[in-house]
């Protein structure tokens, strides 16, 4: 899975940018959440939010190097404030911003979390600000019939990080594909995932081709080198080149091994009885229950 984000429809359309008012805005609802966070008479409750990377990804410079759990306070109304301005939401800064509020430690970069963590921490926000229940509409893969159905958030797992690091604090993993080469690639962090998905959108927008190039873009900003060679634009020649076999290979380890939390959920389809796993879909009720 990619990042929990709200994709307001008219978004992909408008520029990504703020306009003065909007970033004070911004900024006076991180100086009432920092005051927030100080005043000691109303003390929001906090708690500590496991991490699935285990913080094994994050540099001996970053205040997340191995940690483990973040200290993470309640949603409030001066957070709830920020979720609603549909300008922050359209600039996609919202989320980061209430992240930058609920979390402890200042010096944490919401940006700089892996998409994983930062789902870890969105959901937990989420299911204890708004409760677990969460009704979304969904297509059902047999059927295709489309249902309104609530799943519960609360039922979610964390998929771990259970591979090593190369190197204790670095963002780098191996593996060997099935033709033999050696790779070594990196989990995609929250402003590498945004930068990926505004390339998408400028090449879908300029080429008006319905080819999605979704699995070639993510592969050459997630692999680092290839057989030692870490130039890149021999990497993109050889994402481009890639045999089935070895991209198949690479993306399922990828797949199975990305710390974050799993969406799958059992759905019951009210059409035609279908049972079983589906993907548990982020639209705006995942941040306002009551749309
Ligand atoms: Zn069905």
């Amino acid at each position: 899975m990619t990042e929990i984000n709200v994709d307001l429809e008219e978004s992909k359309e408008e520029k990504q940018v703020l306009t003065p008012e909007e970033m004070a805005g911004i900024e006076r609802a991180q100086k009432m959440g920092a005051e927030a966070n100080e005043a000691s008479a109303f003390k929001v409750p906090t708690e500590f939010v496991p991490l699935p990377s285990f913080g094994l990804v994050y540099s001996p410079n970053s205040p997340l190097h191995n940690l483990k759990e973040i200290e993470v306070r309640y949603m409030t109304a001066a957070d709830e404030d920020i979720l609603t301005s549909r300008s922050l939401l359209r600039s996609g800064k919202a989320i980061d911003a209430v992240l930058k509020n609920c979390i402890l430690d200042a010096r944490i970069n919401p940006e700089e979390l892996l998409s994983g963590d930062k789902n870890a921490l969105i959901t937990f926000l989420r299911v204890s600000g708004y409760g677990p229940e969460y009704k979304v509409e969904i297509d059902c893969p047999s059927c295709e019939e489309t249902s309104k159905y609530e799943f519960d958030l609360s039922q979610l797992e964390m998929k771990t990080l259970d591979v090593e690091p190369i190197e204790q604090g670095e963002n780098r993993f191996h593996i060997q594909l099935p033709t033999g080469t050696h790779i070594e690639f990196k989990f995609l962090n929250s402003a590498e995932e945004k930068e990926i998905s505004d390339a998408q959108d400028r090449i879908k927008r300029s080429t008006n081709s319905p080819v999605d190039r979704n699995v070639t873009t993510r592969l050459k900003n997630t692999i680092i080198s290839i057989d030692g060679n870490t130039d890149s634009s021999l990497i993109n020649q050889y994402v481009d080149t890639l045999n089935v076999r070895d991209s198949r290979a690479l993306r399922k380890y990828m797949e199975d091994n990305t710390p974050d939390i799993d969406m799958k959920q059992e759905f019951n389809c009210p059409h035609c009885g279908h049972r079983g796993e589906v993907d548990v879909p982020i639209s705006v009720g995942f941040f306002w229950p009551d749309e």
